[in-house]
């Protein structure tokens, strides 16, 4: 689970992603957190002049293999734009999607 960065004061800490959409800050420390990576969030809930959420990691040394985790679900998030039709059922998938409503399949890239 997410710790609060205050309980964390060591050296090794690294930042290793800023967005300004905190789902995706989320979303990312859900996949560091699935691969065993401690992490944190800082300002989470600042107001975003403030600055946007940032995710940390607790431990710098597992800081190259997160970044490997994150390309491969940049992979997986990589929308394709423009609409397109599902090579497996058929339908009309809009604009702005990258799996098929119907069946689930992914745009081919
Ligand atoms: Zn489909």
């Amino acid at each position: 689970m997410a710790r609060d960065c205050d309980v964390w004061k060591g050296e090794t800490m690294k930042r290793i992603y800023t967005n300004l959409d905190p789902s995706r800050v989320g979303l990312y420390q859900s996949l560091l957190e699935e691969n065993g990576v401690g992490t944190f969030i800082k300002n989470n809930n600042a107001p975003y002049k403030e600055g946007w959420p940032e995710l940390w990691i607790v431990d710098d040394d597992q800081y190259e293999a997160s970044l490997e985790l994150f390309k491969e679900l940049d992979t997986q998030l990589s929308v394709p734009v423009g609409a397109w039709d599902c090579p497996e059922c058929g339908k009309h998938v809009d604009e702005g999607f990258g799996e098929c409503w119907n069946c689930g399949s992914l745009k081919a890239s």
